[in-house]
């Protein structure tokens, strides 16, 4: 089934009985060529690009529960393409390009919404290094603009410029920058995947890896044996656990993030607002909520849910930031598990076990990268060879000290 415009009134008109259900429910088969592992955005995308683009079949995609309950259905929908270093920006690059196509690609509503990222900065040495990332984005073919302390006042008059222990100096406009409906993403790459013959099984938790002689043969899972001729796994904060089932320890830590939603407010954000001075980024739904989130809580943990200082220190960025939320009630709050890697970027290459494949490593910032982790995953499992804007995020990085350190803080993950 299509959507447009015009189904829409003509199942209005019809008491809606018309819509079908938006993917299948298959039961497993014995055998599939490419098996992958994780239903969130990522390996959903994967599953759409290797079956549309890539004109490959017999693909399945195991979700240990159900799609859009993992990470991308949790983070704060920020999308971007503002990075500093080579390694990263032709990727992000990328990435928001599918972004700016993805809903025709789909025929899916995933609301994207370009209404510009502005990163706030405080000093003048803030002020040089935004200065330097803005040059880079650009030479990478995105868009960047500095803004003085007007410019600011202009996008945003409501924010704490003055009176505050750190004045608002001006910021780094991206404004192909924006949000996107996070759930709709996972329900959108379902939908496609499923439509170009892709076996979406939820419910099915993969426990292990059969091995023999270095080659991956299949995955043991909660719903049996599937076996396989690749395997891709991308997981996000489940990395270190499902890959310990094949022998490996990754440069990977797993640590919480919060989300947090206000109660609905008037328009008020004109964008994603990033405070420079400390841990707070704030956008507003379409509905009117505040979506906004911080620091990660500090411990290493699988539980999607977080601790109460946490919430305390994102609460306090945002009455520095702007103090007029003062009085806004906290509607919902909700934690999500994220793989921090040790130099704060992703790893998807294949690795030392013949036919299994990994992606992950995402930290904090792999929602705005799914369509074209997605693109290079499945260029890579499709070919063997990494895709040219992702040659750089290898495992042997960690070992050749070739770190793709955005931050410059090293194996920090807290930091990152
Ligand atoms: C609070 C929060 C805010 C964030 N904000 C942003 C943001 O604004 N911008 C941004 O770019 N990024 C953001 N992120 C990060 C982003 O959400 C993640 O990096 C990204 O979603 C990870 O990829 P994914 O969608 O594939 O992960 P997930 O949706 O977590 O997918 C992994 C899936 O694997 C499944 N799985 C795990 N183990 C198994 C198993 N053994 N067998 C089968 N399936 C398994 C899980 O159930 C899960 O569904 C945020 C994350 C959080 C938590």
């Amino acid at each position: 089934m299509t959507y447009s415009g015009f189904r829409l009134i003509r199942e209005a008109l019809t008491g809606h009985g018309g819509w079908k259900p938006v993917w299948r429910n298959p039961e497993p088969q014995s055998a599939y060529d490419f098996v992958i592992v994780g239903g969130g955005g990522h390996g959903l995308a994967t599953a759409h690009y290797l079956a549309k683009v890539y004109k490959k079949s017999r693909i399945a995609v195991l979700e240990k529960g159900w799609i859009g309950g993992g990470n991308v259905g949790r983070n704060t929908t920020i999308i971007r393409s503002n990075y500093l270093l080579p390694g990263n920006e032709p990727f992000y690059e990328l990435s928001l390009q599918l972004w700016e196509g993805l809903e025709q690609d789909l025929n899916y509503n995933a609301m994207v919404s370009q209404r510009g990222v502005m990163n706030l900065f405080h000093s003048d040495a803030q002020r040089d290094a935004f200065r330097r990332r803005g040059n880079s984005m650009i030479l990478h073919g995105s868009d960047a603009e500095l803004l003085d302390a007007d410019g600011v006042r202009r996008e945003a008059p409501f924010l704490n410029f003055d009176n505050a222990r750190f004045p608002i100096k001006g910021a780094l406009m991206h404004r192909r920058g924006g949000t996107v409906r996070h759930d709709a993403v996972a329900w959108g790459y379902a939908r496609s995947a499923d439509r170009h013959g892709v076996d979406i099984i939820q419910n099915c938790e993969v426990t292990g890896f059969r091995i023999e002689q270095n080659r991956v043969l299949g995955v043991e899972t909660s719903r049996g044996y599937i076996g396989a001729g690749k395997v891709g796994v991308a997981v996000a904060g489940s990395s270190g656990k499902v890959m310990s089932h094949a022998g490996m320890r990754l440069p990977i830590e797993s640590h919480v993030l919060q989300a947090f939603v206000s109660e609905g407010l008037k328009p008020v954000l004109p964008g994603v607002i990033t405070f420079g001075a400390g841990h707070f980024y704030v956008s507003q739904s379409d509905k009117g909520g505040l979506v906004f989130g911080g620091d990660l809580d500090g411990y290493n943990t699988y539980a999607q849910r977080g601790n109460l200082p946490v919430v305390e220190d994102v609460c306090e960025g945002g009455m520095a930031l702007m103090p007029i939320i003062g009085r806004t009630r906290l509607l919902r709050m909700w934690g999500g598990v994220m793989d921090m890697s040790m130099d704060g970027s992703p790893i998807i290459d294949r690795t030392g076990i013949e036919g299994l494949y990994f992606n992950g490593g995402w930290c904090y910032g792999g929602f705005k990268a799914t369509p074209a982790s997605g693109m290079v995953f499945a260029h890579l499992l499709a070919t063997d060879a990494p895709h040219d804007t992702a040659a750089a995020y290898r495992f042997d990085r960690f070992e050749k000290g070739l770190m793709i350190d955005e931050k410059g803080v090293g194996a920090q993950p807290n930091l990152h």
